[in-house]
């Protein structure tokens, strides 16, 4: 029998554990350092309805959510969203982004005109892409300085960078091109369109089945959480909450000795499946240099304020899922998702309710604002957008400290070169979690699975 010890409770952790969870000749303990299992999934009661403060949606594009959740019998509650249609603060107003966007990158550039999201410049520095001669990459380039090159300022400052600034509270003249684009990537590599690429990744069949390209769970995406516990207590796995690991060292008969307040756990194998400065730290006595590089990655903080008014305050119709802020246009928020009309399961019609985020890296200001000054400005800047006429009949504040992973570029090359020395000084502990793969939940389950298999080794074997 190996015992696996699973190190943090995330969804990365829960994935790793459930992948462990059956085998007959694997004993698995998880250690989640929090009250509660779940790390950045959190669903709570808000103004009348169950609303995610994390994340709320899973891209489902990706098999691993969509299985994960088959597997756990979940399947029934899984919804899409009620619209796909979306807004981007840009030049001093709301517009309406074109469809079709492929991680920001335009597929349609006559629906990319008529949207006037860009202007006639802009646009046409975007159509002149063809012209553009292609360049060898300098390895690794951050994806900012690629669009840039080949689409043009406006169109990387008015949609690829809200767009995937936006999934990794990041910005992408610092983010690597391979981990955040890897479509965009490929094709820059090749030297080809990226248009043309955006292109062929919008085929529907070409990534996966047809479908909606996100999903959620209505009772919010905690019911993952819970089903995900209910399932490895079922099947004999040890779920410990409260339980942080200070340490990791080798015993001396090649297995490893976790250190926790309560004591210590005798581990074959260790999943390490916590931000990365907490895996840096436990590492950093026995495998210096992988330690040295996940304490090294960068993290962006985020804050979300869920507000809730009623619907006769708003000034105009939400007609989508809520927009993006692009960078420069002096606003504190970064996005404002219009969940009651993005999910119909939280539109009781008579309320509507906001999620507005604020923070990304390179931008501190929300972190420096208590929670009262960060509602009154957030407040101010969402009711001038959305010409809001009331106040909030409930706010609430959820703070993500060191939330999000900055992956720079060459990360790919990083992790691989601190898995190989984990695996020379430290076998069976294998890394897990979206300082590694991604952020997305998808990728956090491949890589809890990954590590999974990388510590306990294959079945059987
Ligand atoms: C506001 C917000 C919105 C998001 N929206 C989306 C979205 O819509 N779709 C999407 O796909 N992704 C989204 N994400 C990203 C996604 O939620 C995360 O990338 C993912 O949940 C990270 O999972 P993880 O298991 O790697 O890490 P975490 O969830 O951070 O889990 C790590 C766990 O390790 C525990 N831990 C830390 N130290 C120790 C220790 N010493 N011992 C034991 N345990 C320890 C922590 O308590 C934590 O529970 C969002 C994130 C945030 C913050």
């Amino acid at each position: 029998m190996t015992r696996v010890v699973v190190i943090g409770g995330g969804i990365a952790g829960l994935a790793a554990a459930h992948h462990l969870a059956d085998r007959r000749d694997v004993h698995v303990t998880l250690c989640e350092a929090g009250s509660h299992p779940g790390g950045k999934i959190r669903t709570e009661d808000f103004a009348g309805v169950v609303l995610d403060l994390g994340p709320d949606a899973f891209l489902a594009r990706r098999p691993e959510a969509l299985q994960l959740c088959r597997e756990l019998g979940l399947e029934d509650e899984l919804v899409p969203p009620a619209t796909s249609a979306a807004y981007v603060w840009c030049r001093g107003r709301l517009r309406r982004l074109p469809e079709g966007l492929v991680l920001g990158v335009p597929t349609d550039l006559g629906a990319l005109a008529r949207s006037r999201v860009l202007s006639p410049l802009g646009l046409a520095r975007v159509a002149l892409e063809p012209l553009v001669p292609g360049r060898r990459l300098a390895g690794d380039e951050a994806l900012g300085a690629v669009v840039r090159r080949r689409l043009g300022d406006e169109a990387h400052r008015t949609l690829v960078d809200p767009l995937v600034g936006g999934i990794n509270a990041g910005d992408t003249d610092r983010l690597s091109m391979e981990m955040t684009a890897p479509p965009l990537a490929a094709a820059a590599r090749a030297r080809r369109s990226l248009v043309g690429a955006a292109r062929r990744a919008a085929v529907p069949g070409r990534r996966g089945p047809g479908g909606p390209a996100f999903l959620t769970l209505a009772g919010g995406l905690s019911r993952l959480v819970e089903a995900l516990v209910t399932r490895l207590t079922a099947a004999g796995v040890e779920v410990r909450t409260g339980a942080p690991v200070d340490a990791l060292e080798p015993s001396g008969d090649g297995g490893y000795r976790l250190r926790l307040a309560s004591g210590a756990v005798e581990a074959d194998a260790v999943v390490v499946a916590t931000p990365a400065w907490v895996a840096g730290r436990l590492l950093a006595p026995h495998a210096p240099e992988a330690a040295a590089t996940l304490a090294a990655v960068d993290y962006a903080s985020v804050a979300l304020v869920a507000l809730a008014f009623p619907a006769s305050a708003l000034g105009r119709p939400l007609d989508g899922s809520g927009f993006l802020v692009a960078r420069g246009e002096g606003r504190l928020m970064t996005a404002c998702s219009w969940a009651s009309s993005k999910w119909a399961h939280l539109d009781p019609g008579d309320q509507v309710v906001l999620r507005v985020s604020a923070g990304r890296a390179g931008d501190a200001r929300a972190q420096a604002l208590d929670d009262e000054a960060l509602v009154a400005r957030l407040g101010l800047e969402v009711g001038q957008a959305l010409a809001i006429t009331a106040p909030p009949s409930e706010v609430r504040v959820t703070r993500w400290p060191r939330a999000f992973p900055q992956y720079a570029p060459g990360h790919l090359a990083r992790v691989a070169t601190a898995e190989a020395e984990l695996t020379a000084r430290l076998p069976g502990v294998a890394l897990a979690g979206a300082a590694l793969a991604g952020v997305g939940l998808p990728a956090c389950i491949a890589s809890g699975r990954r590590a999974g298999d990388r510590a306990a080794g294959p079945l059987g074997g």
